[in-house]
């Protein structure tokens, strides 16, 4: 192994700073990382993700930019790994490559009319509000009255509370102005939340869900015969600690819900979304009963009802994409590994490529989760890289600079933090808010207004 070794991260979301972390503090320092983003900003996720108004996880990001801080590692924006470099030449480059480029795609529903005008992948609705370049055009029509939201985790309850509270309950946070007056004209009365299994099997946590009861501009309800539990159900509320926190938090909304609020939130278990019905937008789901078989299986029980909703989000999780030349196992949508080491076709682990975060787990759990999961792939990377013989054969930076590639460093990136923060105090507005546009982000990196 050359002497600092030298290792690239392809994606600088929390998988992948994490993994830079574990790699200087594993090494005391006798290493040097590059970690690549294809966006001008670092912390994925974090930034893209996490919503606006959970300001307690967003300063995880203070954590992850003393990572970036450290001499030994490097930032570079606007490098997107298949377009401006490839894999062989970044195996060229380093001594190792972990790829950390999460699952930025959104779950199919596979039912007929996805694809009407108005059914809206969730992704593209969160990556709008929390400001990602490649949304910051996007609108969505929120002139209309009812929505439904599809899916029970953690994103479809962020998206629900957001359609549910006021613009200016959100005016503190981040989110780009466009979002703001979007938000202000927002017509949206009714959100439905539904969930095709049953209240034990909501995959949300106690607290998140908790949120959506203390809205004070949205009341909640949940029909009492949707709380029904069968027996294996009432078992596991009993016994699971989260199970039997969302029980206690959604039975204390099977009441009157609260009057004189501008919106109301009603939350549906036991329906399976069948159709997204409209001629050329949506203008209503159809959804089918559902129950559980003695198995534990969801199975449709034929009887059929229609919400007469204007937009559909569709909140089913969250896919990985593949990446040129790497191993990609289809089904589960995440590169197969062995303890964050790539496998071939072969099942052997494939020479100095790596994986951490959701492309190598899937998308599941909080973010801390991924600190963890990147250690274990660097104490590997580590391990094979003792006594390896390489040597890579030319420098990333005379690659770059041969394409002429306008690279964004850290430096860059600070003075976009500086903009957005300066931002937010000419309108009055929080710690930040966020420029989405490309232009206007690679303008503040280069310093110009
Ligand atoms: P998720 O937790 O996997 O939830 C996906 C939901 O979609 C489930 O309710 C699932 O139901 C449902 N679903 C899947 N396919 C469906 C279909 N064909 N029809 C109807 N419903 C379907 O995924 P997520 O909400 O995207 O969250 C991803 C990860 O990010 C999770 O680990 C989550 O906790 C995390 N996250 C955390 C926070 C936070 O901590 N505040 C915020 C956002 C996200 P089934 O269970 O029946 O499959």
């Amino acid at each position: 192994m050359a002497s600092p070794a030298l290792v690239a991260v392809i994606g600088s979301g929390p998988a992948g700073i994490y993994a830079a972390e574990a790699l200087v503090k594993q090494t005391d320092g006798d290493v040097r990382v590059d970690v690549f983003d294809r966006l001008p900003t670092p912390y994925g996720l974090v930034r893209y993700g996490v919503a606006p108004d959970h300001k307690s996880i967003k300063s995880i990001a203070k954590y992850l930019q003393r990572v970036l801080e450290n001499p030994a590692v490097r930032f570079f924006g606007c490098v997107e790994l298949g377009r401006d470099v490839s894999r062989t030449e970044l195996l060229d480059c380093y001594d190792a490559v972990i790829y950390s480029t999460g699952a930025m795609v959104d779950r199919q529903l596979r039912i007929p009319g996805e694809e009407l005008p108005g059914s809206i992948a969730a992704t593209d609705f969160v990556n709008w509000y929390c400001g990602h370049p490649d949304a910051a055009d996007h609108s969505f029509d929120l002139s209309v009255e009812e929505v439904a939201v599809i899916g029970v985790g953690n994103v479809a309850v962020d998206v629900v509370r957001i359609l549910a509270k006021t613009a200016g309950e959100l005016r503190e946070t981040d989110v780009p102005e466009q979002v703001i007056e979007a938000l202000s004209a927002s017509r949206v009365k009714r959100v439905h939340m539904i969930g095709r299994r049953g209240p034990a099997q909501a995959k949300f946590t106690t607290k998140e869900a908790r949120e959506l009861g203390e809205l004070p501009n949205a009341s909640i309800h949940v029909s009492p015969e949707d709380m029904d539990l069968d027996p294996a159900s009432a078992e596991l509320a009993g016994s699971d600690r989260k199970v039997g926190g969302n029980i206690k938090a959604l039975s204390a909304w099977t009441g009157e819900p609260a009057a004189g609020r501008p919106r109301h939130i009603d939350v549906r278990f036991w329906r399976a979304p069948a159709e997204i019905i409209g001629s050329d937008r949506v203008e209503g789901l159809k959804l089918e009963r559902t129950r559980l078989d003695e198995t534990g299986r969801v199975i449709g029980t034929g009887e059929f009802e229609t919400l007469p909703v204007g937009l559909v989000m569709r909140s089913v999780g969250y896919q990985s994409v593949p990446l040129d030349g790497v191993p990609f196992d289809e089904r589960s949508y995440t590169v197969p590994n062995e303890g964050g080491r790539i496998t071939g076709p072969d099942g052997d682990p494939v020479p100095r490529e790596y994986v951490a975060g959701w492309i190598k787990r899937g998308p599941s759990g909080v973010v801390g989760t991924n600190k963890s999961d990147a250690a274990e792939t660097v104490r590997n990377l580590l391990e094979d890289l003792e006594g390896a013989e390489t040597n890579p054969k030319r420098t990333i930076e005379e690659l770059l600079e041969s394409r002429g590639l306008p690279v964004v460093t850290y430096e860059d990136w600070l003075r976009l933090d500086a903009a957005e923060i300066a931002l937010a105090e000419s309108l009055d507005r929080g710690e930040r808010v966020k420029l989405a546009r490309w232009e206007a982000m690679t303008s503040a990196c280069r310093g110009r207004e």
